[in-house]
């Protein structure tokens, strides 16, 4: 989950939504913590590059605990992960996510 100077809440609104892009040195640095490439990365077809794998509940390192999300490589989360919400009009605040997926896309 993003943490940074942001007040975390810790919904995992971001994780369960966006799609991540992974560079290769992010992917080696994963793959030194015991994944295999396939367990949590696939080329992105359609920008070039590699991706984050997701499943049902979003990004697959996305882990929860008694209602709190967790990112199981937080010390090793891609960049993209650790900027933000450090780009466009994106906020993070308490029902944010919510309000702004109501709106629909
Ligand atoms: S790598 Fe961690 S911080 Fe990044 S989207 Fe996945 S669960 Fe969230």
């Amino acid at each position: 989950m993003p943490q940074g100077d942001l007040d975390c809440i810790r919904c995992g609104e971001c994780c369960k939504r966006l799609t991540v892009k992974i560079t290769s040195s992010e992917i080696k640095r994963i793959l030194g913590k015991g994944y295999r490439p396939e367990e949590f990365s696939r080329p992105d077809l359609a920008l070039g590059g590699f991706e984050l794998l997701r499943n049902q509940s979003g990004c697959v390192f996305l882990d929860s605990k008694k209602g709190s999300y967790l990112c199981r490589i937080y010390p090793e989360r891609p960049k993209i992960c650790r900027d933000y919400p450090s780009f466009g009009d994106v906020s993070c605040k308490p029902g944010e996510w919510t309000t702004r997926f109501k709106k629909g896309p």
